[in-house]
C-alpha cells in the first residue's frame, strides 16, 4: 500500500470527534477511515459511517482471517480495529486516509506506515477537564467514565511517542494547529 496517512489519537472525551469533523471540512483531501467495533452504536451513530458495528463473533472471524491492520480489546469485551480494506478503499479514491484510533492503535499504525504517517496526539488541558467533558457528553455511566479515565492516564503516558502533540484547551486554536501540521506534512 502506497500513500500518506494521518493518525489522530486522543483520550476519550478530549474533543477528538469534533476536531476530526472540522478537519475533514477544512481539508477535503482527507477521508475518514471507518473502524470496526463491537460496542453498541450511540444514538446518532450510523453503521458504515461512524463505525462498522460488528458482533464479537464477526470481529473474531476478521482477526482469524488477518483482515485487520491493527485491532485491540480497548475495554474488556469491547474490540476496536482498523480493517486493511479501509485505507485501500480510500487510497484508491485518491484521498488521504484519516485514522481516529486510541494511542496504542496509533503507535501500531505508525510502526507500519513509518515516514508515510503523521501521528498526532491531542491532549486535554487537564485531567479534570477531561472528566467533565465525559460527564457532560452524557453517553457513559459513571463506571464507564472511570474506566475511560484510567485509560486516559495510560494514554497520556504514550503521548511523547507521537510525531506531534497538540493541546486542546481552545477548540478553534487546536483545529488550526492540527490543520497546519497536516498541510506541512502533505505539502499542501
Ligand atoms: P469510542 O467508544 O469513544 O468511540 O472509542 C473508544 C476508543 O477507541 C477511542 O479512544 C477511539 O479512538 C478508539 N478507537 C476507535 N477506533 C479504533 C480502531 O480502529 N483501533 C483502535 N486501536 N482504537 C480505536
Amino acid at each position: 500500500m502506497e500513500g500518506q496517512i494521518i493518525i489522530i489519537s486522543a483520550p476519550s472525551g478530549a474533543g477528538k470527534t469534533t476536531l476530526v469533523r472540522a478537519l475533514m471540512q477544512r481539508l477535503p483531501q482527507l477521508m475518514f477511515s471507518v473502524s470496526a467495533t463491537t460496542r453498541a452504536p450511540r444514538a446518532h451513530e450510523q453503521d458504515g459511517i461512524d463505525y462498522h458495528f460488528l458482533s464479537v463473533a464477526q470481529f473474531q472471524q476478521h482477526i482469524q482471517q488477518g483482515d485487520f491492520l491493527e485491532w485491540e480489546e480497548v475495554y474488556t469485551g469491547r474490540y476496536y480495529g482498523t480493517l486493511v480494506t479501509e485505507p485501500e478503499r480510500i487510497l484508491k479514491t485518491g484521498h488521504i486516509p484519516l485514522f481516529e484510533v486510541d494511542a496504542v492503535g496509533g503507535i501500531h499504525l505508525k510502526e507500519q506506515f513509518r515516514s508515510r504517517a503523521l501521528c498526532i496526539f491531542v491532549k486535554p488541558p487537564t485531567r479534570e477537564a477531561l472528566r467533565e467533558r465525559l460527564i457532560k457528553r452524557g453517553t457513559d455511566s459513571l463506571e464507564e467514565i472511570d474506566r475511560r479515565m484510567q485509560k486516559a492516564d495510560f494514554e497520556l503516558g504514550l503521548a511523547p511517542r507521537f510525531d506531534v502533540q497538540v493541546l486542546n484547551a481552545d477548540l478553534e486554536t487546536a483545529i488550526t494547529e492540527i490543520e497546519q501540521h497536516i498541510r506541512q506534512f502533505l505539502a499542501l
